[in-house]
């Protein structure tokens, strides 16, 4: 049994008119728009159970996913980040993506800018101060150092949503396929 706090805090996953999932809402706002027709249960993907809401005179079963019925206006004036300081440790979860250290950032050339590199996403990182230093004017291969995600330039954030969903996805699935490939091992014994 899983108990209210829980429940309320369940996010409910919303899916734009055209299945794009678009953002992620708590019970009550869910509930707001399934009453109001402005959303309706989706059921194409298997992701847990429906929530049933007691009111006076009715039950309403919020599904884990729902899916605008309404056309859902994107942001609009998003534009892809300057290379700033501030947007590059934002963009690597501050993190340096050499050692993983959270410590004294800096932002560091991947082809340093004496070697021709650009200042632009795809070659700068987070890097804190020992890695940067040691590193110093070389390519990272020459100092056996590796990058744990390649830099790219930031994604649209409603893209960057879908794509983290799909992704969450196919790893639910492929563990739900190994738990019945384990069952079919345990049954042929
Ligand atoms: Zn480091």
């Amino acid at each position: 049994m899983i108990n209210a706090t829980e429940v309320l805090s369940r996010p409910i996953i919303v899916f734009s008119r055209n299945y794009m999932p678009i953002n992620r809402i708590n019970l009550k706002r869910a509930v707001t728009l399934l009453l109001t027709g402005k959303a309706e249960p989706v059921d194409f993907i298997d992701g847990g159970d429906d929530i049933a809401v007691h009111a006076p005179s009715f039950v309403l079963f919020v599904p884990p996913h729902i899916r605008l019925t309404v056309t859902h206006q994107e942001r609009r004036g998003w534009k892809i980040p300057a290379v700033t300081r501030r947007e590059v440790l934002r963009r690597d979860h501050h993190t340096c993506q050499y050692c993983g250290s959270t410590r004294q950032l800096t932002i560091d050339h991947v082809i340093p800018r004496s070697k021709g590199g650009k200042h632009t996403w795809d070659n700068v990182v987070t890097a804190c101060e020992r890695c940067n230093s040691r590193k110093g004017d070389r390519l990272p291969q020459q100092m056996g150092m590796h990058l744990r995600t390649p830099p790219k330039t930031p994604m649209h954030p409603a893209v960057m949503f879908a794509e983290e969903f799909w992704q969450h996805q196919n790893t639910k699935r492929q563990q739900t396929a190994s738990i019945d490939d384990d069952e079919v091992a345990t049954a042929a014994e």
